[in-house]
């Protein structure tokens, strides 16, 4: 039988009797035959008393104090699960990440692991040993000296990574994520009270759903699993219940050199198929998008690409695309529903409709990109220097869409396979677009909340190419992800010349570090005012299906619009739809998101078949 690796987090490992708990479960692993390594994760929430200690002392700690600090925490089990496997008669050694070999990027607090030595580890199974790592911690050379060996972490939540990225390095039969849910739910069962356990989840669908806020697994762990093909399963520490299964498709060969830091851009994809509509200045209330998306909804138009866009006074912009041959039918709708969006008394402005047909949507994708800063960026200043100019963007964690026009589609998609050394032939998406679609594909699979983000806002951008690839650019050089970037539809005149506003989310930890910076450049590119919205939350569905069936969008705004929840920011991928919202009505937003889909076997919107 072959070697399974088994990851318990904090919870799972959290009083001595877990761990005497957990060590039982081990030993009948290794007992059925299996040679078995373990990863642990610091007891219970010792890594959180970890920070809170040295922000006792230190508002500002050193990334490289803190990382000797927070793998201590890991230190502990390793030696007691040990020790608990030893009075159990099993053989057992615990290793620290030094010890086994795990060779990250000098990246303290948030490093990648590049390499993974596999001979200690192999010598001990050799011997009959049960293996018990340290997760979440590895050790970098400082100045590539041999001498200097440093500690670092992968990042809060990163013994999922340490896991999966042992499985693939040791090609292990499969890893085990055990945890203190039966496995991955519809939504956060702390949050969501009647979310259901998946039998299944496809590594797309989890990697947006664990970006978005699912914090049952580490986004990065989800990438190793779906690149070197490892079966992921998620299961309860407390229960012998097979859990979910986290299903990928054959991956391509690839080397284990350079395990996390393989190409950030895995695909380039384009779509020539889609004409724009843009509804400009509609009011800032809850229920507008529900009524848009209703209306196309009802007349069966797919909506691809949606965008919402910050407000200035109390009116927004939302664009969206459709399929070509559609357009005119989307047209009527807007302009059809522009005039009551006009009579309503908050209404300071007119409504205007604006299409533009000959559209192209480009989109990089690539799990690599989640938590490097400077991919987004990337792609907007070669997309500049091109000479191409970008329309819309819409992002997610692990894409970035933007609309072009369609004479500059081919320059584009070349640009960006030889800027991000895409080798494979980009994927025509208007025509996965139009193949039957598989019966059984969920249109929703799951729902999460992120209120860690902020809001930034960008206000008179000067409307010249290269200006978005500026900004971005300034926000990765100091280490800033963003996600969910919005560009205005509407251009208006600011001192003589036209400008645009752009919004972004980042994550709070960085909103005012990211505002400081983008002021400070104010003057120099020509842009207003930048202001930060801590206070929000952003609620997401995902589903693998949502792209074959119109009225996903609609249903989820309407749900929204019921609970007199205001949408602020809309983002949308093929298989996800993000709404930023007032951070008080996040957890509302999310029960009510959650019961409009279904997920918990009651529905509570009318869904199209
Ligand atoms: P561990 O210490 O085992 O790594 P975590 O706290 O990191 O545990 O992750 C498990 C927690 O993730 C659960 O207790 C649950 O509250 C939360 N969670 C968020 N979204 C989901 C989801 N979709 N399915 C299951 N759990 C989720
Ligand atoms: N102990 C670390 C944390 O709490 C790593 C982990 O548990 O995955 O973030
Ligand atoms: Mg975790």
């Amino acid at each position: 039988m072959g070697l399974i690796v088994q990851k318990y987090g904090g919870t799972s490992v959290g009083s001595v009797e877990r761990i005497q708990a957990v060590a039982e479960r081990i030993q009948a692993t290794a007992q059925a035959g299996h040679a078995v390594i373990v990863v642990v994760s610091a007891m219970g929430k010792s890594t959180d008393s970890l920070v809170q200690l040295a922000h006792e002392i230190s508002s500002n700690p050193s990334h490289r104090e803190m990382d000797m600090l927070l793998s201590t925490g890991e230190q502990v089990t390793i030696a007691l699960l040990s020790m608990a496997l030893h009075e159990r008669g099993q053989a057992a050694v615990s290793l620290t990440g030094a010890q086994v070999g795990i060779v990250t990027e000098a990246k303290h607090t948030r490093a990648r692991i590049l390499e993974i030595k596999t001979k200690r580890l192999e010598r001990h199974l050799e011997e009959g040993k049960v293996i018990v790592v340290a997760g979440f911690q590895g050790t970098s050379r400082r100045n590539n000296s041999s001498d200097d060996v440093e500690i670092t972490t992968l990042g809060r939540g990163g013994s999922d990574t340490s896991a999966v990225a042992l499985a693939a390095a040791m090609q292990a039969e499969c890893c085990e994520i055990y945890t203190d849910v039966p496995g991955i739910l519809t939504s956060d069962p702390r949050l969501v009270s009647d979310a259901q356990l998946m039998a299944e989840i496809t590594c797309d669908e989890m990697l947006e759903l664990a970006s978005l806020g699912a914090s049952v697994l580490h986004p990065r762990a989800v990438e190793i699993a779906r690149n070197y093909g490892i079966t992921l399963v998620v299961r309860s520490s407390w229960t012998d219940q097979p859990g979910t299964r986290v299903t990928a498709p054959d991956p391509q060969p690839r080397a284990l050199a350079g395990l996390e830091i393989a190409n950030p851009v895995d695909a380039v994809e384009f779509d020539t198929d889609q004409a724009k509509v843009a509804l400009l200045r509609v009011p800032d209330r809850p229920g507008v998008a529900a009524q848009i998306f209703g209306e196309l909804a009802d007349q069966a138009l797919n909506v691809d690409l949606i965008i919402q866009s910050i407000h200035e006074g109390n009116s927004n912009d939302i664009a969206f695309t459709v399929r070509s041959s559609t357009l005119r039918q989307a047209e009527s709708v807007a302009e059809h529903i522009a005039p009551a969006l006009r009579s309503h008394p908050t209404a300071t402005h007119e409504a205007e409709v604006q299409t533009a047909s000959n559209v192209a949507k480009i989109s990089i994708a690539g799990a690599g990109m989640i938590g490097r800063p400077g991919v987004a960026a990337g792609m907007f200043s070669a997309l500049a220097a091109a000479g191409v100019n970008i329309q819309m963007i819409s992002t997610s964690e692990v894409k970035v869409s933007c609309t072009v026009v369609a004479e500059d589609c081919d320059r584009a998609i070349a640009t960006l396979c030889a800027y991000f050394e895409v080798t494979s032939s980009p994927a025509r998406l208007d025509q996965r677009r139009t193949l039957p679609s598989p019966a059984d594909l969920p249109s929703v699979r799951g729902a999460a909340l992120d209120l860690k983000q902020a809001q930034l806002a960008i206000r008179y951008v000067p409307d010249k190419p290269g200006l978005a690839a500026r900004i971005f650019q300034i926000l990765a050089e100091r280490g800033i992800s963003v996600d969910m970037i919005i560009q205005s539809q509407r251009s208006r005149p600011h001192h003589g010349q036209m400008t645009r506003d752009i919004a972004c989310t980042v994550s709070q930890d960085h909103a005012d570090l990211a505002r400081e910076v983008l002021q400070a450049a104010a003057a120099e590119l020509g842009y207003g005012e930048v202001s930060v919205n801590g206070a929000i939350a952003k609620v997401s569905v995902v589903g693998v299906g949502m792209i074959h069936r119109p009225g996903i969008a609609a249903a989820m705004f309407k749900s929204l619009a019921k609970a007199g929840i205001n949408i602020q920011m809309i983002a949308t991928s093929e298989i996800k739809i993000s709404c930023v919202v007032e951070q008080e009505q996040g957890v509302q937003a999310l029960r009510v998101v959650h019961s409009a889909f279904d997920l918990a076997g009651v529905k509570t919107v009318e869904i199209p078949a």
